[in-house]
């Protein structure tokens, strides 16, 4: 391999890149835009997008496209190639700044929700200067913002931008608090680690239930599964090794920083992180980096399951979110500090992430809720769906010292008192570190694991900052009038504290008694994607999206139905696919089997000598009857699904869709799954899990 300073990010237009070729002048104003985040000044726009097109053709592009990200967690691209016409008939190859600043494709193919009907069909990208273009499959790449033609947010981006906006206003007049005068611009910094699994191609392509649902639907456990735990961190094997090197040479290639790739808890399971970076960068490298594993996968003759929950019974797959808060100084507020007042800032940050994930339990889960993150939250291996903190002892004990008033005895046995003396930094001890709580600070930095492995890592993020801009926003409101700061700050963080005590949990987020503890705490416990969702319809979160310029009215009330639509979709498709399975393809299999058994016994009772039926015999029956159970759960399910199409509402279909179909679902996967293991092997029409997950 080349040189990896070479290759890392070779096909990006990135700051080296400008500075060669853009005249300074027109440099030095896209830089400051970019670090201001302010709008382009249109005069350089042509500038820079002459020099991106050289750039780009030497690359060997001929095509460019907006690249923008549709509410549907995948990326979209519609192309035009660079080429004019000429009067003479020839070609010549342009691209103006207007093409680089505005685009227009038709927006009535991507989900809208209510904003279609109000609104025109039409949606226009807007260049996103603050994330660099590149080229990919020879096209020169324009990361963009998608919008309405009343400017109403389409896509995953735009919501995003406006959070970290917010949240920069209210952490600055935080920071201004503190004398850091110096700071202009607070960033919230992201690394998303993604999990995914890897099965054969060849396999992958036998099952209906992969190809339209990216997971098994029906499938027996294998006799091994995760429990001898040797495959999290184990030996790579060739193929997957392979598959690893080439990924990470096209992500760093596209200036992502692939950093850390290992195997995962289930078999066949793997991990990518980063190295974190801001977070709309980090978004838009995430949504790369999940394209990228699936093309490169097919390239060795594999298929990359980004799905949260590809096989029962075995770890599902997810997204964990570190999340901090950076100032252009370099400062993170996350970080305990080395003095009183970073200390005291410290503390007060924190207590402001408290704050605000026990006021917006809803919205963060709501941030998480899919059909398939349904599947995996809950299921021991992930996070419950209850929002809880996790401080760790050390941080733990002190914040009880606080709310105690008392001095904290550190574990040094350095007596401190709190707030003006030195937090000795937390030590990232990864034996204490709790993997069963779903929002868990490490160090410097909160992981919020609940989200999926499909899902854009946008929605997590809006709803973190905006909720947390919320917190420093009350904070600000009644520092920014005291008198006396010092006694002020501290009693804030103690009452915060106080206050949100019952969010904090370092105990095991798996068991069943946190499920009644947290209920006896008042603590949410929305199951599901359908009873989690109208959450975000409630006024107070309505509000809240409006104060801080993140969402309108009618912007919340679309997102909510375009998920829950999405929701209910995938529920049907996800049946229709199983009705397709069972009917044509299972049923008939257990009656072929079962007629080969009949064969058997009638060949057996007519050899002269009389010979043992019994076995045939019991297994012919029963599983004609199963195959009976399964022939009328079929149409149950077929008839259940009819009736979702009736319902109206949006809200009640979802939670028909829950209550009504998925039950049936799981009903006839349990029948399938205990015939699959009697059925003869032959006779069985898919690549078991025994193949799926152990033939790498
Ligand atoms: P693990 O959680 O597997 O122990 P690490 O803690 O090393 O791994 O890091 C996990 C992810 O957190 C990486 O993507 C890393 O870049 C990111 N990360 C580290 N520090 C920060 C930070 N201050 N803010 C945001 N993300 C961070
Ligand atoms: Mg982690």
């Amino acid at each position: 391999m080349k040189d990896i300073k070479e290759i890392f990010g070779s096909c990006v237009f990135g700051d080296e890149v400008m500075k060669e070729r853009l005249p300074e002048d027109i440099y030095l104003s896209l830089k400051t835009a970019i670090e201001k985040r302010e709008g382009i000044d249109h005069s350089i726009a042509d500038t820079v997008a002459d020099a991106m097109k050289e750039w780009a053709i030497e690359k060997g592009a001929t095509h460019f496209t907006h690249w923008f990200q549709p509410m549907t967690d995948i990326t979209a691209e519609k192309h035009d190639s660079f080429i004019t016409a000429n009067k003479d008939g020839t070609v010549i190859l342009e691209f103006s700044g207007k093409e680089l600043i505005k685009g227009e494709p038709d927006a009535s193919s991507f989900p809208s929700g209510g904003l279609r009907a109000t609104f025109e069909a039409r949606g226009y990208t807007a260049w996103d200067p603050s994330s660099y273009a590149f080229v990919k499959d020879d096209t020169l790449c324009i990361p963009t913002a998608f919008c309405s033609y009343g400017g109403e947010a389409l896509d995953q981006k735009t919501p995003l931008l406006r959070s970290m906006d917010a949240i920069n206003k209210q952490a600055l007049r935080i920071v201004k608090l503190f004398g850091m005068n110096d700071v202009k611009h607070i960033d919230t910094m992201v690394g998303p680690e993604q999990e995914y699994f890897l099965v054969d191609k060849e396999l992958f392509d036998k099952r209906p239930d992969l190809i339209f649902c990216g997971r098994t639907l029906i499938g027996a456990r294998p006799p091994k599964g995760q429990e001898m735990e040797d495959h999290y961190f184990g030996v790579i094997r060739p193929r997957v090794a392979a598959f690893m090197r080439d990924l990470d040479k096209k992500l760093w290639e596209l200036g992502v920083m692939a950093k850390t790739e290992h195997n995962e808890a289930a078999p066949a399971q793997h991990e990518l992180a980063p190295i974190f970076t801001n977070t709309n960068i980090a978004a838009d490298h995430n949504q790369l980096t999940m394209e990228i594993m699936k093309k490169t996968a097919e390239e060795h003759g594999l298929v990359c399951l980004l799905h949260e929950k590809p096989f029962a019974g075995v770890n599902g797959s997810g997204k964990h979110n570190n999340w901090s808060l950076c100032t252009d100084t370099g400062v993170n507020l996350l970080r305990p500090g080395k003095s009183a007042s970073s200390n005291t800032l410290f503390l007060l940050t924190l207590s402001a992430v408290i704050k605000a994930v026990d006021e917006h339990q809803d919205l963060l889960r709501i941030s998480v809720a899919s059909l398939g993150n349904d599947l995996r939250l809950g299921a021991a291996e992930a996070p419950p769906a209850i929002i809880s903190i996790y401080l760790g002892d050390e941080l733990d004990s002190l914040l009880e010292s606080i709310i105690k008033g008392e001095h904290h005895n550190d574990v040094h046995k350095t007596n401190m008192s709190v707030g003006t003396e030195i937090i000795p930094s937390i030590r990232k001890d990864n034996t204490d570190r709790n993997r069963t709580s779903p929002f868990a600070f490490t160090g410097n930095k909160f992981e919020f694991r609940m989200l999926g492995s499909a899902a854009s890592i946008s929605d997590t993020n809006v709803m973190i900052n905006t909720i947390v801009a919320e917190a420093f926003r009350e904070f600000a409101d009644k520092l920014e009038k005291s008198e006396d700061f010092e006694s002020d700050v501290k009693a804030l963080i103690r009452d915060t504290f106080s206050k949100h005590k019952r969010i904090i949990f370092n105990g095991d987020g798996y068991s069943k008694e946190w499920e009644l503890e947290a209920e006896n705490r008042g603590l949410l416990n929305l199951k599901n994607t359908a009873e989690a969702l109208p959450y975000m319809l409630k006024e107070s979160n309505i509000e809240l999206f409006s104060r801080h310029g993140v969402f309108n009215k009618t912007e919340v009330k679309c997102r909510e139905e375009i998920r829950l639509e999405n929701y209910c979709k995938t529920v049907h498709i996800e049946a229709l696919t199983l009705l397709q399975m069972i009917r044509r393809d299972v049923i008939p299999a257990i009656s072929s089997y079962t007629e080969s058994l009949c064969s058997c016994i009638i060949s057996k009772k007519k050899a002269a000598e009389k010979i043992d039926c019994s076995v045939e015999e019991a297994l012919a029956k029963k599983l004609s009857k199963q195959n009976a159970c399964l022939f009328e759960l079929a149409d149950k399910l077929d008839n259940a699904v009819n009736t979702a199409k009736e319902i109206e509402k949006i809200e009640d279909c979802a939670l028909f869709y829950h209550n009504s179909i998925i039950s049936v679902m799981n009903e006839i996967r349990d029948i399938s799954d205990k015939c699959e293991q009697e059925v003869k092997r032959e006779y069985w029409p898919y690549p078991t899990y025994d193949d799926l997950l152990f033939k790498i």
